[in-house]
């Protein structure tokens, strides 16, 4: 329950906001379009009310995390308020009504703000449109970039309902002001002043080392900053400031148990930034960290589990397995599964730990030569019945998702089945 309760925050603010603006309506001023100006206020209010939650979502408050369920799904409710008010917009600019006889600066400020918000989303929604894609050059980098200035056109917006002559009601202008507040400071905070709160440590990398042909182990040691408090499975943000492209913060889980004196991560080469690290990373580079986050932890769940990887889905796994102290408190069957052996990574390590843990059993799938992994065989292996066990998954999303079905199929719990998105956009 309290992990919904971030959620369920957002829908009863938006809820109130149109309660407020029912109980307390603008002064009728006989105008024949009043009903469709009044309908606009409203509208126009849940969207900055949307807009501002994005924005306060987009700071990563730590402090949150519990009321989410974590960070990356944060971000799945930051991708739903911000697509929410995007299609508000829309409906926004239909239903006020417009003269466009007598344009003043309040409309040439709503357009604005409507133009840039559309150029800055429709990459997001619509990568694969030559002309949008060249905002972005159709990486993420270029997407975040591009992101940056949402907070302008928010103020933009904002401004442009203060100067338009909008209809007279107090109580709801004075409480959709706070929202506007909240996304200012929030943006603000993003952009400018985080720089100067956020814990950004300094850390060293102390070893490279290549697990196989597309994989690398980081290892790094703090410089002076103590290691961030963390628990197994979390992950943390990491850029390298020496080297042009690996300046750019990315997010890798912590594959390291917390009780070492080093963070390592473990990055599979996928991607531009990826890639480059893996052939342009070298010891002795200055490292900045920012975490940890995350909620992904077995040790919330019961006694009995099924832990499922797949490809570099591990890392976290490596993790929890790393940090056993003495006897594993719960009974887990973890399944590895990648498509070749020589993707595989950590194998040795992670049969040794099975040895000295009777209660973790380990099982490695290559599916192109196994055939792939089912939940069926995950079932029978645990003795027909899994409807009490917890679920941990981390992995590709299809895969995931498929898995979470089949296992709800299988009499699981909803609330049993826990996975990390290795994806925030
Ligand atoms: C919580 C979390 C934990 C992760 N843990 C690991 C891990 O342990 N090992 C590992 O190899 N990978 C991990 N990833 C994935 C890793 O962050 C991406 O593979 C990497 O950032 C891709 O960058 P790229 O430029 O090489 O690839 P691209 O092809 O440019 O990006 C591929 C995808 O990665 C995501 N991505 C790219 N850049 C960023 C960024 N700056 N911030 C956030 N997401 C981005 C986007 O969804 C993008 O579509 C994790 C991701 C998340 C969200």
């Amino acid at each position: 329950m309290k992990q919904r309760l971030g959620n369920f925050t957002i829908v009863v603010l938006v809820v109130m906001t149109v309660l407020v603006w029912v109980v307390f309506p603008p002064v009728n001023n006989g105008s024949e379009n009043f009903m469709r100006a009044y309908a606009g206020e409203v509208l126009g209010s849940i969207l900055i009310v949307l807009m501002s939650s994005s924005l306060f979502l987009s700071t990563r408050p730590k402090w949150a995390e519990p009321f989410f369920g974590g960070l990356d799904k944060m971000y799945l409710t930051h991708r739903r308020t911000s697509t929410s008010a995007f299609l508000l917009m829309f409906v926004h600019l239909l239903t006020v009504p417009i003269s466009t006889t007598n344009l003043r600066l309040g409309n040439y400020l709503a357009m604005i703000s409507f133009l840039g918000i559309v150029s800055i989303v429709l990459p997001t929604l619509a990568p694969r449109i030559p002309f949008l894609s060249k905002l972005t050059n159709s990486t993420y980098e270029g997407w975040k970039k591009l992101h940056r200035f949402i907070g302008i056109f928010f103020i933009t917006g904002f401004i442009h309902s203060l100067t338009i002559k909008g209809l007279d009601a107090f109580i709801a202008i004075n409480w959709v002001q706070i929202f506007f507040i909240i996304g200012t400071a929030s943006y603000l905070y993003t952009e400018v002043f985080g720089r100067v709160f956020k814990k950004y440590l300094s850390y060293a990398v102390e070893a490279v080392n290549h697990s196989n042909g597309s994989t690398t182990e980081v290892v790094l040691r703090a410089k002076k900053d103590p290691i961030p408090k963390q628990h197994a499975g979390q992950f943390l943000f990491v850029r390298f400031p020496q080297d042009k492209t690996l300046n750019e913060s990315h997010p890798f889980t912590i594959s390291s148990a917390p009780r070492e004196d080093v963070l390592r991560v473990t990055i599979k080469a996928c991607g531009d930034y990826t890639r480059h690290l893996f052939s342009h990373l070298q010891a002795g580079m200055d490292a900045i960290v920012e975490g940890a986050y995350g909620m992904f932890d077995y040790k919330t769940g019961g006694q009995k589990q099924i832990w499922v990887a797949g490809g570099i889905g591990v890392t976290p796994f490596l993790s929890f397995i790393r940090d056993i102290d003495g006897n594993l408190a719960h009974d887990v069957d973890f399944y590895y599964t990648v498509r070749h052996r020589d993707e595989a990574i950590f194998l040795d390590e992670l049969e040794a730990a099975a040895k000295q843990n009777p209660r973790l059993k380990v099982y490695i799938r290559f599916s192109s030569t196994d055939g792939s992994l089912t939940v069926d065989e995950i079932v029978k292996n645990a003795g027909g019945n899994i409807s009490g066990h917890y679920i941990y998954m981390c992995g590709p999303l299809p895969m995931v998702q498929a898995f979470e079905k089949k296992f709800l199929e299988a009499q699981v719990s909803a609330g049993n089945v826990h996975y990390e998105e290795f994806n925030f956009r």
